[in-house]
């Protein structure tokens, strides 16, 4: 009603396209509502946004606009049609009508709108039946050529919608990946789609199919992508990094740089890949409380979580213990308790509060008493000039 009488007053064309009215079709819920405006989307959103209180950001050179209101998002954007100069380029923008903009979606299941001030469906591509029928078609031969992002798309969609790849469709998406149409996308593209895959709610299925496809072979070479417990959460921590770290359990060390070089990963996934693979290394040589403390302290706890997944009962126990007992242990002296002993402030502080911590973890020290009495004997030593 709201979009209707904003419509009017601006005497435009509006409609909402695309995953939403998909997804209302197929009974999903669906918080993201993609609005395309015939004519100027930006004053558009501005009067949504003002009549729902939400909050907008504007994106004056593309003319689009998102806004937040309670638990929905709006994306209003202005007719466009688009060029594909290179395969795999982003493209540039020019307003133009409804119809351009449907024509340019990826899926015929994507290509449906529903038009705001009619109150009608429009349906150019016979998306209806597609979603009926429950398949994912692209309206022509170059699509996946246009945009290689849409062969994870596809597969993406198919897995979490159950549907199947249409005939031609999957000739077409196979046709492309053996020409390596995927070589023209970036890796900050690639990697994009892969979070986006790692996101959904079946992972396991989707990468099982880029193995199926060989997707994994042309973008990760040789690396062996791992497919089991994907579908998994984290017991502590971010599900994206722990499924990533899952994704790439079985890389090697030496594939590491070249990993990184390629994909230029964000600084905690490349600080989490490299601590799995140090974990890894030495998890069988792991003898007591302080051999562990020591492999973990300083590690991205997606990480511990991936090798608690992924390993035996006897690793499993290891980390339960390192989450329950070793990890949690809290020292009641700390660098205040050093200072008042007289002893200036120095890096000296953290290595005698690790030793209390040592002390502590093999059962050297069992009351507050003996943790202040030990700390009062190793600040006397430090006094000394005396190793600790
Ligand atoms: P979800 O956000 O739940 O994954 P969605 O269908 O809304 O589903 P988005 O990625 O948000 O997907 O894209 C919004 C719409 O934009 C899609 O429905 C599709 O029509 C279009 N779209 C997105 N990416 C592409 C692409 N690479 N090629 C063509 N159309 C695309």
């Amino acid at each position: 009603m709201i979009l209707k009488k904003i419509s009017c007053k601006m005497g435009v064309k509006s409609y909402i396209v695309g995953g939403y009215i998909r997804d209302e079709i197929l009974n999903l819920e669906s918080n993201d509502i993609d609005i395309t405006v015939e004519g100027d989307g930006i004053r558009y959103a501005l009067m949504l946004s003002k009549i729902l209180n939400g909050k907008i950001e504007i994106h004056e050179k593309f003319k689009t606009a998102k806004i937040q209101a309670d638990k929905y998002t709006f994306d209003v954007v202005s007719a466009r049609k688009e060029y594909y100069a290179h395969s795999g380029i982003l493209p540039d923008v020019e307003l133009a009508d409804i119809v351009e903009d449907i024509k340019r979606r990826d899926f015929t299941i994507n290509m449906l709108a529903f038009d705001i001030k009619e109150g009608m469906i429009i349906d150019l591509c016979n998306g209806l039946d597609d979603i009926k029928n429950k398949l994912i078609r692209v309206v022509h031969d170059k699509s996946f050529n246009d945009d290689p992002t849409r062969i994870f798309r596809a597969l993406r969609y198919s897995v979490r919608l159950d549907f199947k790849l249409e005939e031609h469709t999957e000739l077409l998406l196979k046709q492309s990946i053996a020409n390596g149409d995927i070589d023209n996308l970036s890796a900050d593209r690639i990697m994009n789609e892969i979070y986006l895959i790692l996101s959904e709610k079946n992972p396991e299925t989707i990468v099982k199919l880029m193995k199926y496809y060989e997707i994994d072979k042309k973008i990760f070479k040789g690396i062996d992508i791992n497919i089991k417990n994907l579908n998994t959460y984290a017991r502590y921590g971010d599900v994206l990094l722990y499924r990533f770290l899952l994704f790439f359990y079985n890389v090697k060390k030496d594939d590491l740089d070249y990993l990184n070089e390629k994909f230029n990963f964000r600084r905690q996934y490349s600080k989490g890949l490299s601590d799995l693979i140090e974990i890894k290394m030495n998890l069988y040589t792991l003898k007591d409380d302080i051999a562990v403390y020591n492999l973990f302290k300083d590690k991205k706890i997606e990480a511990i979580n991936a090798i608690y997944t992924m390993e035996g009962e006897n690793i499993k126990k290891i980390v339960d213990r390192y989450f329950e007992v070793i990890r949690s242990l809290k020292l009641e002296v700390n660098g205040d308790a050093i200072k008042e002993l007289g002893l200036e402030p120095s890096p000296v502080y953290k290595k005698i509060l690790e030793k209390i911590y040592y002390d502590k973890l093999c059962g050297k020290i069992i009351n507050k008493e003996d943790e202040f009495e030990r700390l009062k004997q190793y600040v006397e030593k430090v006094k000394r000039g005396e190793k600790i």
